[in-house]
């Protein structure tokens, strides 16, 4: 397979970049304090072929779970810190790369320049021999670089990536990858595209985050995937499913899949991602979700809208308060759950929380109202 001319970043036993096979990677959807389950998972996860394994900390008992997490497997650990880039200095003894969103870097600690939390982070990275990776959400990008480019979501993305390589690389640190992900595979394709054309050098994972349910889900990112990964992009990746928790080590098989198909030249005809249908994005799930009705919700979704499929809306289905806010912004009807209540918004405007079991119904109307306000139009 073509590969772009990246750097070897090393990640515990594992290389990407560098022309060193394409690692597929995965994330554990169970609570970091559920040590067990959490074990178990990671464990099922490089069973089934991850080369690297994500777990979210979010607090200092967190923290203290991955310790002990650490001590019981053997996969190759990667944390996600959401706001609290201090946390990196607890964790980064215990995992081999430590993920961060520049957006999220931006809200926290407001008044410090960003340049020195990321100075802070290549010194806890540099200490305890650890990667890093920029991982750029379309849905999260700061409100400052977003504001530079007015309905080019893209293109702040591609800037916030390479405003961080230059901080990284200006503070002598190469030992990071980056990611640039969105929900729809046209922006991942064009973002990525965009970024490797401008830094050749730096490794990329690849990813549609909240692909869905499969085999949507699975579609949606094999469309990316096989546009990218054909033209040399990328040098690891993960599949974002929606899935129970024993089904996780899907998304590893799904990614091994997708990758043993284009290195034997299969490619299947590229399936066109439909904008003029009915898109239903789900998020992958992980240990901040609060009530697992959640994953039973999105397939309910996906069954309840199924009458509306020939109209271009987007619903799309978050497990948290933690980035189910914003990443619905952009959804026509956007759901993101809470421990008792789902909320429901029309694009940025709140509609309203409802119980697990109220929810469904007051989707519907919600949806037939804005499938009849677009008909209307059409006729006018
Ligand atoms: S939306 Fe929340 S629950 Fe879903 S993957 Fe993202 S952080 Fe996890």
């Amino acid at each position: 397979m073509k590969r772009n001319p990246t750097r070897s970043v090393r990640v515990g036993d594992a290389f990407l970049g560098g022309g060193h096979p394409i690692a597929v990677q995965s994330m554990c959807a169970t609570r970091t304090q559920d040590v067990d389950a959490t074990v178990q998972q990671a464990e099922a996860l490089h069973a089934a072929g991850a080369v690297l394994v994500r777990v979210a900390v979010d607090s200092a008992r967190d923290v203290e779970a991955l310790a002990e997490i650490r001590r019981q497997t053997v996969a190759n650990l990667v944390v996600d810190l959401q706001e609290n880039y201090r946390l990196a200095a607890q964790v980064a003894p215990h995992v081999h790369k430590v993920r961060y969103n520049p957006g999220h870097l931006y809200h926290h600690e407001k008044d410090k320049p960003v340049r020195e939390k990321v100075r802070f982070l290549t010194e806890v990275a540099r200490a305890h021999d650890c990667a890093i990776r920029v991982g750029v959400n379309c849905g999260s990008v700061d409100p400052v670089t977003k504001a530079r480019h007015p309905g080019d979501d893209v293109a702040a993305m591609v800037e916030s990536a390479l405003e961080h390589c230059r901080l990284l690389d200006e503070l002598g640190f190469d030992r990071y990858v980056v990611s640039l992900k969105d929900s729809h595979p046209r922006k991942v394709i064009e973002a990525n595209l965009r970024f490797a054309a401008e830094r050749p050098d730096v490794p990329l994972h690849l990813g549609v985050t909240e692909a869905g349910i499969p085999p949507e889900g699975i579609i949606k990112t094999r469309v990316a995937f096989e546009q990218l990964l054909s033209r040399g992009v990328g040098d690891t990746l993960r599949v974002s499913l929606t899935l129970p928790n024993p089904r996780k080590p899907e998304e590893v098989a799904a990614g091994l899949q997708i990758l043993a198909d284009i290195a034997a030249g299969r490619f299947r005809s590229v399936p066109v991602f439909d904008d003029d249908r009915l898109n239903i994005i789900s998020c992958p799930s992980c240990s901040r979700v609060e009530n697992e009705r959640f994953v039973e919700l999105a397939e309910a979704v996906k069954e309840m809208t199924l009458y509306a499929e020939a109209h271009a809306l987007t619903i799309a289905v978050m497990g948290c308060r933690v980035n189910g806010p914003g990443e619905t912004d952009d959804a026509d009807l956007g759901l993101w759950c809470g421990p008792t209540h789902v909320n429901l918004k029309r694009r940025t405007e709140s509609v309203g929380a409802f119980t697990y079991d109220e929810i469904l119904g007051r989707l519907k109307h919600e949806l037939d109202q804005l499938i009849e306000a677009r008909t209307a139009t059409a006729a006018c």
